[in-house]
């Protein structure tokens, strides 16, 4: 995500370091090096500049020339520009105040809106809701299956084209869906429409003539961030002709420039609300400014990684994991098996560790990190019986070889799973005692 701009925003920042005192000349060369990684992300030009004025009259003031360490009061200042950039503070879905809520969804064919709608879904399902998917995108041949897949695996029902309930014409599928919804009484309504590879007039005026419709209370812009320098520019058709309430990011899993996505905020005056990261239901997240330009910044994005965690850890596993170690009971290989599937979870260790203060420095380790050791621990430890996981101090050489045969290993990585297990359980006793805090160093390698 933004890997390149990142790059070059803080290789311009390691220059500063440890500067007692900029001079203007120091100042101009960086606000110039800004200015260019901007540029090369492929962030709009007005925003650019902008941006960059705003950066080199703060830097030029009194917050920098009194600090101590100028340098960091730099990274403070492009800090708060970023976030001013990317909409500041995150505002809240908007509901109906007498439900069903409608949610609208327009961009270009391929931006993602029907794996959007999909993770949308599941997201307020998840929060108590009961949303209703309509297939109003009748262009692209497959779309109401892949909505019909996508709300099967979301859980959610999905109003299609029927007979009845307008073969062929997405307005009156739209029309039949939000009727059908009221008297259901579901709770949301997202409608997907119809987009083209490029902006088009036709499919413009249909998606306005289904906003007349079904009186959305959001109409959001999806956004492949991936589109490049298009993206301001699409972004403002849209805005003329369905004058959408906020955006949606999407595929900011690539490694794409994206900073034309990341202008779209500023150019258009509506706020990116949520961010999708991957083709799976679960790669969705709010959007939060502060917490975007932290990991452009490479300072981490701690408290969406702690979010996620909440959503994938089950609450009664952590306490039933916490008490058992607070009474001094031993942590266990099957203890471990299960952290490990609790922290599976939440989605890719990639993007897990990515979220991390200074991930950007570990780039290279974490391509090549391979998502397949966790099952290889699974397997090992899946092959170990139970008095073995209960009590590992039994498992001998023997053993090790009967276990690495099991689960296709070797008795290194067996070796390898063992020490990892006792650095675990130190760290757990060491909790323990601590009263439930994270050890100083905290978890990892
Ligand atoms: P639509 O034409 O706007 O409905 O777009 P789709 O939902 O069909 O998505 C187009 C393609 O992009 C599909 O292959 C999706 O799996 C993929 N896609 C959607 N969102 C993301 C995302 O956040 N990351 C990645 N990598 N792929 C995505």
């Amino acid at each position: 995500m933004f890997a390149s701009l990142s790059d070059r925003l803080t290789a311009t920042f390691r220059n500063l370091r440890g500067k007692g005192r900029l001079s203007e000349q120091d100042i101009t060369t960086t606000v110039s090096e800004i200015r260019r990684a901007l540029l090369e992300a492929d962030v709009a030009l007005p925003v650019v500049r902008e941006f960059t004025a705003a950066v080199r009259e703060r830097a030029l003031g009194a917050e920098v020339s009194s600090a101590l360490n100028p340098g960091q009061q730099i990274v403070k200042i492009v800090n708060s520009e970023l976030v001013e950039i990317l909409g500041g503070q995150a505002r809240d879905l908007r509901f109906a105040k007498r439900p069903p809520t409608v949610i609208m969804l327009a961009g270009l064919q391929g931006a993602g809106k029907t794996t959007l709608a999909g993770k949308l879904a599941k997201w307020l399902k998840d929060q108590g809701q009961t949303p209703l998917l309509v297939a109003s995108d009748l262009q692209r041949p497959n779309a109401v299956t892949q909505l019909q897949v996508v709300g099967e695996r979301a859980g959610v029902p999905v109003w299609a084209p029927e007979p009845g309930n307008g073969v062929g014409d997405p307005i009156e599928v739209a029309r039949s869906g939000l009727a059908h919804a009221q008297d259901k009484l579901y709770s949301v309504v997202i409608v997907d429409t119809a987009g083209r590879l490029g902006v088009d007039s036709e499919m413009m005026a249909q998606a306005a003539a289904i906003k007349d419709v079904v009186q959305p209370d959001e109409t959001l812009f999806v956004l492949d961030a991936m589109i490049g320098q298009d993206a301001v520019a699409t972004a403002q058709a849209f805005q003329e002709g369905v004058d959408f309430t906020g955006v949606v990011l999407t595929k900011l899993d690539g490694d794409a420039r994206g900073g034309a996505a990341l202008s779209v905020a500023k150019v258009t005056g509506r706020p990116v609300l949520f961010a999708s990261t991957g083709e799976k239901l679960t790669d969705f997240e709010r959007f939060h400014a502060d917490r975007m330009a932290s990991r452009i910044l490479d300072m981490g994005d701690i408290l969406t990684l702690i979010e996620q965690a909440e959503r994938a850890f089950d609450q009664d596993e952590a306490e039933r994991m916490a008490a058992k170690v607070a009474g001094g009971e031993d942590f266990t290989l099957q203890d471990f098996l299960d952290q490990m599937q609790q922290l599976k979870k939440m989605g890719s260790m990639k993007k897990v560790l990515g979220m991390l203060p200074g991930a950007g420095q570990m780039r290279e380790a974490l391509e090549n990190f391979d998502e397949r050791e966790v099952d290889r621990i699974e397997a090992m430890v899946r092959s170990m019986t139970p008095q073995e996981r209960a009590n590992p101090k039994i498992i001998n050489g023997s053993r090790r070889s009967r276990i690495a045969r099991g689960s296709g290993t070797t008795v290194t990585e067996i070796n390898q799973l063992m020490e990892r297990f006792e650095q675990a359980k130190t760290m757990m006793r060491q909790m323990a005692r601590s009263g439930g805090k994270m050890p100083p160093g905290g978890f990892g390698p």
